[in-house]
């Protein structure tokens, strides 16, 4: 598959894309061993040889990660007052490089806890945060007020019939898609939804009068939140994981 050389030496390490110019005006870039002359010429990896200072560029494998989330860090490259989940990584996973492509896919409030996807593959984060996909994601709730049996009912049929959720902060008000309600006492029961928008589930039981007072997201697509993960923790995707996570969003 064709892709612009600039890209290609960006997301293999060698130097941040708009550095790549640079590199080229200075002779150090060659394409099958000719000095390469655009950012923007065109490459095919299976068959060209892309050499920066005599030395061969291979593709950089992507990284997937799964994270615990703890509350009290924020889902942002930077804050001015907490600290943010890419303070967790290992200093490894915090070069140059990799501040430049691992990224988050979704967030989660600062007060959630719970299955955070890191990864390098953008491919894969727009095809799980695409709102066409339809991803399906889990959340376990506990809630202020007590919902008695008769009442829990309700809920369900609420949730699976669409609830609407006002506007808040800069998101407007919001016809949520049929979500999946699953009640495991009379506070606290796990919720699918197949969106992501902000504050999505805390707003969809404040509209039904109850209150999120704990939050944590247990799954994505197939993807389970690993429950040897102690808060804080992470590590990377197995193949198997990795494989069927695509193949369910
Ligand atoms: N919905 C919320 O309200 N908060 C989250 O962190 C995730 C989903």
């Amino acid at each position: 598959m064709k892709e612009r050389l600039d890209k290609f030496l960006s997301e293999a390490g060698v130097c941040a894309r708009s550095e790549v110019p640079y590199l080229i005006r200075t002779g150090r870039v060659f394409v099958n061993k000719k000095e390469a002359c655009s950012k923007s010429q065109k490459i095919d990896l299976s068959i060209d040889l892309i050499e920066v200072d005599g030395k061969k560029i291979e593709e950089q494998k992507h990284i997937y990660l799964m994270m615990n989330k703890c509350k009290n860090y924020v889902c942002s490259n930077k804050d001015g007052v907490h600290e943010t989940v890419f303070s967790l990584l290992d200093s490894s996973l915090r070069t140059a490089y990799f501040i430049e492509h691992l990224h988050l896919v979704g967030r989660l409030d600062i007060d959630t806890e719970g299955l955070l996807l890191f990864t390098t593959d953008g491919a894969l984060t727009h095809k799980l945060i695409s709102p066409k996909s339809e991803c399906e994601k889990t959340y376990f709730v506990r809630l202020k007020n007590r919902v008695l049996e008769s009442e829990q009912v309700e809920y369900i049929e609420k949730f699976a019939s669409g609830i609407f959720i006002r506007a808040e902060a800069n998101e407007r008000e919001h016809f949520c898609k049929s979500a999946k309600l699953v009640w495991k006492s009379f506070d606290e029961c796990e919720l699918t939804i197949s969106e992501g928008k902000y504050h999505q589930v805390k707003r969809m039981f404040l509209s039904l009068g109850n209150e999120v007072v704990y939050l944590k997201r247990i799954s994505i697509g197939s993807l389970q939140l690993d429950p040897n993960l102690l808060l804080g923790q992470y590590r990377e995707l197995t193949q198997d994981e990795l494989e069927r996570l695509i193949a369910s969003c």
